[in-house]
């Protein structure tokens, strides 16, 4: 079904010479699925093509973000119209307001955001926010959840060096590592245990509002209410991280699903529809500690750039109720057809789903955190990844990723990825341990 990857090697090759890695953010490299990134040239609705004219189902949708499908025509419109006027000017927008009120609307405990570029940028200001606010340092996060590239919250590795907070990636300090504190995901007790080991010293918790960078993994029923509860207890914010979750998996995000308040949100992915924008925002006496109106200082030159802010726009105006029902449709018609095939194949597996978001673990267990991800037998996932994208389907590259469907999925895309489930199921069953 290939016609080769000619284009994309010589690409590749090229890129490597000029940019660490041949790419601008790692999981594109493809190192842990092993092959040839697939430089993309034009997406349409449910499908990429690649610079060697190969067409894909896309299963990754920007890992997030085009929850319409690619190229949507309101807007790809939108966002014809705003470059038209100017690309960005340095000064307030009403298109900003508008974008402010749309997640506003959506989301009710967020009675004010602020727009970023990223949602790396989007959780390092709500931490600067949340230890300003407290007048506190210590950063609780979970193990598998990631927050962006943010140095403090990269804390992750797992074991030992998780839960001492040492820093997972060199050219993070010590210092910056110290005040994070490393727990496994669902485990509330873990939590009552670190408030008691630092009394009065603990800003903010930060969570994925439903785990989604190892692989999807929904909070328990009652985490993230106790969650809350033990953080303010304690005299502490709920920082929930819906930057994945976000106007993605319902209209509110997790926030709609679930109803738990945090104090403060960071978005992004889906909220800005394809292009760089983000935001994060809560309630409103926190967010008034922000500059020019507090002494918390956050800024940026390009944040709600008019473009991106457009785009933003319209794709939360396009998502209504009937997209969300699509989105959720296609995620279980996915996970169906993950099931199915893997069964006949006897490979052992557990589909998860977290809200829409869906991830195919090799292993009968039930998911919770991130050691049971790692438990998993991920070694299988390179042939299954390499069969699939031989056959036309584009899935996330590595095993720790959420699958992320789109709205423009019909029953033709269906059909490429039910035709190629077989030969991955069985390239996973005969995958051997390294
Ligand atoms: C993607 C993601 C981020 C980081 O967003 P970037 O725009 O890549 O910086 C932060 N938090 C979560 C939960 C994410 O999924």
């Amino acid at each position: 079904m290939t016609a080769g990857v000619d284009q994309s090697k010589a690409w590749f090759a090229r890129a490597k010479a000029s940019t660490p890695g041949g790419v601008n953010s790692p999981v594109r490299a493809f190192n842990s699925v092993g092959g040839t990134p697939r430089f993309m040239v034009r997406g349409d609705g449910p499908y990429l093509w690649d610079a060697d004219g190969t067409r894909y189902v896309d299963l990754v949708s920007s890992w997030g973000p085009m929850i319409l499908g690619h190229a949507h025509p309101d807007v790809v419109r939108a966002v014809q119209e705003a470059a038209v006027n100017g690309l960005s000017f340095g000064t307030p927008t009403g298109g900003e307001v508008e974008l402010a009120e749309e997640l506003i609307g959506r989301v009710d405990p967020v009675q004010q955001v602020r727009l970023v570029n990223s949602g790396t940028e989007a959780t390092m200001s709500a931490v600067r926010l949340a230890r300003g606010f407290t007048g506190r340092s210590k950063i609780i996060k979970f193990a598998g959840c990631y927050h962006g590239h943010v140095d403090a919250l990269l804390a992750e590795a797992g074991s030992g060096l998780a839960t001492l907070g040492l820093p997972t990636s060199p050219g993070v300090t010590g210092a910056q590592a110290a005040d994070t504190i490393v727990l496994p995901y669902n485990d509330l007790d873990a939590v009552r245990k670190s408030f008691m080991d630092n009394p009065d010293t603990v800003a903010a918790i930060i969570t994925e509002a439903a785990a989604g960078n190892m692989g999807a993994i929904a909070p328990d029923d009652g985490f993230n209410a106790g969650l809350r509860d033990l953080a303010h207890a304690h005299g502490a914010l709920l920082v929930m991280d819906e930057v994945m979750t976000g106007f993605r998996v319902s209209h509110s995000g997790w926030f709609g699903i679930e109803g738990v308040e945090g104090d403060l949100y960071t978005f992004g992915k889906v909220m800005s529809g394809g292009l760089p924008a983000a935001a994060f925002g809560g309630r409103a006496d926190i967010m008034a500690r922000l500059a020019p109106g507090g002494p918390v200082y956050q800024a940026g030159t390009l944040s709600g750039n008019p473009v991106a802010v457009a785009a933003g726009l319209a794709t939360l105006r396009a998502a209504d109720e009937s997209v969300y029902r699509a989105l959720d449709v296609n995620s279980q018609r996915l996970g169906v057809l993950f099931g199915e095939a893997l069964t006949a194949a006897g490979v052992a597996h557990t589909v998860q789903f977290a809200g829409n978001l869906v991830s195919v673990f090799f292993t009968e267990n039930r998911v919770r955190d991130y050691a049971g991800a790692q438990a998993a037998e991920t070694w299988r996932f390179p042939a299954f990844f390499h069969a699939l994208l031989d056959a036309g389907v584009y899935p996330p590259p590595s095993a720790y990723e959420a699958w992320f469907v789109n709205a423009a999925m019909d029953d033709a895309a269906f059909d490429v990825i039910e035709k190629a489930l077989p030969a991955a199921a069985q390239a996973a069953a005969v995958a051997v341990k390294p």
